[in-house]
């Protein structure tokens, strides 16, 4: 199985070396030069370029581009297949890819790898990052079974968790438990800043420490990360945001009545719940 892998940064240069321990051989193109050079002397891909051409005898192409440029990479893509090459994507949200995909080439499955780190680029590119998180694959009725069959033996290399679920379900899944604590963490920060008096913000950023620091991570992330998954889902967005105003809406009138028996029962229901969102 011949493995190409078109945007070599964190998931795409992290695929790589996952895939090339697994003895697959694996091509891998990128824009620039510079980063074709270190993703070949690190070892990531066996043969890196900036032409899509060296892509004609892969049997499964990953598109790890940015969102904004997976559909125009796979119409570059396209003349230089066979009609046999699967390809697959692994941006953050899918309806919008699946849909524009899909009619250009018939082998298209989408595909979402919900592992990451803090960090962009070749030189972020690690070993084992999706082992054990799970990767969401997202058919469709036009999907051919032999083809989701080999998508899914290469996928189960990684070592991750496979879930198969339609493009739309993805996307509201998604925007509950990764979108919307985005948009939420950015808030916190956002908030925060709100404060005129530049004593008190001072005096508030000295003493933030871990609790802090675990519910804004997210949002301190990269802004064109975020810009882009609100731009692709945002419907479903809208739809969790509208559904978290009317939550914080209760929150806030439960203080408001000093209704702490009350507050109890929903503190008591979110730490006997918060489990089942992570394990
Ligand atoms: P990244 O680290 O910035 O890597 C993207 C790489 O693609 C860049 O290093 C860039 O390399 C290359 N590139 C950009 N435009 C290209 C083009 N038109 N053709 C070929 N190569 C191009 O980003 P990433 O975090 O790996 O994200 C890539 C995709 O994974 C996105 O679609 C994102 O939605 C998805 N994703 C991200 C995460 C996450 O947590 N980061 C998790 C799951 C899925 P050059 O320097 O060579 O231009």
């Amino acid at each position: 199985m011949k493995i190409g892998i078109v945007g070599l940064g964190l998931i795409g240069g992290s695929l790589g070396l996952d895939f090339k321990e697994k003895g697959l051989i694996v091509k891998g193109v990128s824009r620039s030069p510079q980063t074709c050079t270190i993703a070949a002397e690190k070892g990531i891909v066996d043969l890196a370029d900036t032409d899509l051409g060296i892509l004609n005898d892969s049997d499964l192409i990953f598109i790890c581009t940015p969102m904004s440029s997976i559909v125009s990479t796979l119409k570059k893509l396209i003349p230089h297949l066979n009609s046999n090459t699967i390809i697959t994507d692994v941006g953050s949200v899918k309806s919008a890819i699946v849909c524009q995909c899909s009619p250009l080439w018939h082998n298209f499955i989408g595909g979402h790898p919900m592992a990451g780190t803090a960090e962009q680029g070749i030189e972020a590119a690690k070993l084992h990052l999706f082992l054990n998180a799970p990767y969401v694959i997202t058919p469709t009725a036009t999907t051919e079974q032999k083809n989701l069959d080999r998508l899914l033996e290469i996928i189960n290399l990684l070592g991750s968790k496979l879930y198969i679920c339609s493009p739309e379900e993805h996307d509201r899944a998604v925007a509950e438990i990764s979108h919307l604590p985005l948009i939420v963490s950015v808030n916190l920060i956002y908030s925060c800043l709100q404060e005129k008096e530049s004593k008190k913000l001072n005096l508030a950023q000295s003493l933030a420490s871990s609790g802090f620091g675990d519910t804004s991570r997210i949002g301190g992330g990269n802004p064109e990360l975020g810009v882009t998954i609100a731009k692709y889902n945002r419907e479903e967005l809208l739809r969790s945001l509208q559904q978290y105003r009317l939550s914080f809406d209760e929150l806030i009138e439960t203080i408001d009545n000093s209704n702490w028996e009350r507050l109890q029962e929903i503190l008591e229901l979110t730490q006997q719940q918060r489990p089942n969102f992570l394990n």
